[in-house]
């Protein structure tokens, strides 16, 4: 209950004033993150417990999931066999006596918990003990004491929800805890979502939705409040949802559609000319996207578009043809990519056209030397170079265009969302395409890039063959290194990836140099074996990646620099060191080393086991597919979405009731009605979304501040 003597009660109270909470326990609650009532608010159970039938010991059935009450007459260590060990209690009720048991348990504490004589709710599936003979047993129950006659009343023949505790407060305490927040305030709570919609989608007032969660009504099914599907849940979710896509909504208008941006004539004689020089014919899917980009660019307002191609699908011709547009249309054009290695190959790729086109073209990273990087910096101020291609550096404050039209982010993914609005912030609104080979789920997507277009190249270059996948356990190397020995007679070349460089003491890994030792002293003294890495000069890493480009390098033994972006044809193997630490995204990449040109191709994972339960399941998901987007969904499966990208980095909001794979419907219903609410009022200025406004700056201002929304 709110206190009294205190001023209006509102929604921002520090928990420290309910009553049950003192200065300890606050502590113990901010742990949970729990700081405002109104984070109690929507601090979800995450499971519910059926109390409605409380059932006599004598009228168990086995293989039935029942709670039971009754007093404890035994509680100890017990031997199962010569050496396991378990602890049993014994209940007993009027009817009769049941034994339940735990495989896992500390001793003392234990013992502390089932004093004999103390009486405890008891919830579980009782069984047969088929070898023991010593009839119905229920292994590790949910277990709760009663003290006094209060649990009595209060909570049999209910539903009880169960949340996320923390060390040092019992979950009977967080519930009054909760109890006593939900009964003060959850009437505080205004609505905020527009009539029509809480009327489209039959959703209960906000106070009732809350009041709902927290204490349910006994005739709701378990199994629904679990997959979290009554009506109460969904409408929680919903809003956090609803006010996530609001701002999308509303960014997607203020910084597209109600902006000025270059108008660019597009197809002119510069790509006719270049279309000229490409070795090869654009697939469907490259000339469905161009078609798109160029739609974008004559429209007037900036592109805001993001393209998802799995590896190897093509899409830095498609990036390629943009930046000649921009240049055709007499702006410069930016290509900034995550790593060093690969800003060196794109530009080494695009170099050769230019040269051909006529076009000025630099690399800026930050392996320039001072002189070079100010001399450079100086002709991209006055506009003397036309194609800039570049790291992270690219968006330093040093870097000043004289004309930005068009900037590419390559390999997205590897970005935050802070570096993908600096570049935009280079020149007047220019027009941003961004790609990423990392396929987002489609939920991850709407959240994370809701504010865009998105294309998806999803067709191949003509002639690519599957990448077979192998798991081979470090005891069985040998075998994987005869595929290399094979593929390298038959003129191939292969890549060795270690996790990384020097050797660690606390992480056993094979090192990336013990490797290249091992590969070129013991077994392939006949081939030309090269190391690189993040660390090396610049031009020594060109040299190397050069040569082994024209196949002077057979095997490039290399840490995770390589994964993105590199090209190689004649490349057919890819060897994976410690497989089972890398990230299944991370490893998709590396696999798209390989299977780029015409010549069948491998991917050879050699695990250290035993693998964690993780690491196991990304194993088993690499091994089986090739498709990126299956790769994606297993891994926010395997993941969960918070972690999936690196939460803050990504910009990710942090959700807190919403989870983007259980919920996937919730979110395109939200989608749909915020995007059609700002599509009637841009500015969020009819005085009936006035508190949807303001809900929607604070939630966004303190959850969203990395999304950069507002
Ligand atoms: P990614 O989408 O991974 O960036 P790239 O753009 O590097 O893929 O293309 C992979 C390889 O396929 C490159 O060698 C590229 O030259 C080639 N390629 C791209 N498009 C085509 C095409 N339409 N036909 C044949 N080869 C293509
Ligand atoms: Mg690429």
């Amino acid at each position: 209950m709110p206190d009294n003597s205190r001023k209006k009660p509102s929604l921002s109270d520090s928990l420290q004033y309910i009553k049950g909470v003192g200065p300890k326990r606050a502590l113990l609650l901010e742990k949970l993150d729990l700081n405002t009532v109104e984070d109690c608010l929507y601090f979800l159970p995450f499971r519910y417990e059926d109390r409605t039938e409380v059932r006599k010991i004598s009228a168990l059935v086995p293989g039935e999931r029942v709670t039971f009450t009754g007093e404890i007459v035994h509680a100890g260590t017990a031997r199962l066999g010569h050496r396991k060990k378990i602890f049993e209690v014994v209940i007993k009720d009027e009817t009769g006596m049941i034994r339940a048991k735990w495989f896992q348990f500390r001793e003392p504490y234990m013992m502390e918990k089932f004093p004999i004589g103390a009486r405890f709710v008891f919830s579980g599936k009782p069984e047969f003990n088929r070898y023991q003979g010593t009839g119905l047993e229920v292994t590790h129950p949910d277990t709760e004491r009663i003290t006094g006659d209060e649990l009595d009343m209060q909570e049999l023949g209910r539903i009880i929800p169960v949340y996320h505790t923390t060390e040092g407060l019992h979950l009977n305490s967080l519930r009054t805890i909760l109890k006593n927040v939900i009964d003060g305030y959850a009437d505080l709570e205004n609505e905020i979502l527009p009539e029509e919609v809480v009327r489209r989608h039959q959703f209960p007032s906000r106070p009732e939705a809350i009041r709902m969660v927290h204490t349910p009504s006994s005739d709701l099914p378990v199994k629904d409040l679990d997959r979290f599907r009554t009506a109460a849940q969904k409408r929680i979710i919903f809003e956090e949802l609803f006010l996530i896509q609001l701002g999308l909504a509303f960014k997607r208008k203020h910084t597209h559609h109600l902006v000025q941006g270059k108008v660019f004539k597009t197809r002119g004689p510069l790509i006719a000319k270049f279309m000229k020089l490409l070795e090869f014919e654009l697939t469907g899917a490259q000339k469905r996207i161009l078609a798109e980009i160029m739609d974008d660019l004559e429209q007037g307002q900036p592109m805001n578009r993001l393209i998802q191609g799995d590896v190897g699908s093509g899409k830095t011709v498609v990036a390629l043809i943009s930046l000649l547009t921009a240049i055709e249309n007499q702006s410069q054009a930016a290509l900034m990519v995550p790593t060093e290695i690969l800003a060196e190959q794109h530009f080494l790729n695009i170099e050769p056209y230019c040269r051909k086109l006529g076009i000025s073209i630099e690399l800026v990273t930050s392996a320039l030397s001072p002189k070079d990087k100010k001399s450079i910096q100086q002709k991209i101020m006055e506009g003397k170079v036309e194609i800039v291609v570049g790291t992270h550096a690219l968006i330093q404050k040093t870097v000043q265009f004289h004309n930005l039209g068009l900037a590419v982010i390559d390999e997205q993914h590897r970005f935050g969302v802070l570096q993908r609005e600096a570049i935009g912030k280079k020149g007047t609104h220019p027009h941003i395409l961004i790609m990423t080979a990392t396929p987002i789920p489609r939920s991850l997507a709407l959240t994370l890039y809701g504010e865009m277009d998105v294309s998806l190249l999803d067709e191949f270059p003509p002639g690519r063959q599957p990448i077979v996948t192998k798991l081979f356990y470090e005891n069985k190397r040998e075998q994987a290194y005869a595929v290399l020995r094979k593929e390298a007679n038959k003129g191939r070349q292969a890549y060795v990836v270690c996790p990384l460089i020097e050797e660690s003491e606390t992480l056993d890994l094979k090192t990336a140099m013990e490797v290249q030792d091992y590969l070129q002293n013991q077994l392939f003294p006949d081939l030309t074996i090269r190391l690189i890495h993040g660390k090396m000069k610049k031009e020594e890493r060109q040299q190397i990646m050069s040569e082994f480009k024209e196949g002077n390098i057979h095997i490039l033994v290399a840490t995770t620099v390589i994964e993105v972006g590199i090209d190689v044809k004649n490349a057919t193997l890819m060897i994976i060191e410690h497989a089972e630490r890398f990230g299944l995204s991370q490893l998709h990449q590396l696999r798209g080393r390989v299977g780029r040109g015409e010549h069948a191709s491998q991917c050879l994972l050699i695990g250290y086991p035993p693998f964690s339960e993780d690491g196991k399941a990304r194993l088993e998901a690499i091994v089986k597919s090739n498709d990126g987007f299956m790769i994606a969904e297993e891994d926010l499966k395997i993941r969960g979405p918070g972690d999936f990208m690196g939460t803050r980095q990504s910009g990710m909001p942090i959700l807190r009731v919403a989870n983007l794979v259980r919920d996937i419907k919730i979110l395109e219903a939200a989608r749909k009605e915020a995007f059609s609410l700002i599509d009637h009022d841009p500015r969020l200025e009819d005085p009936k979304h006035q508190t949807l406004k303001q809900t929607m700056h604070h939630y966004l201002g303190n959850k969203l501040d990395l999304l950069n929304i507002i």
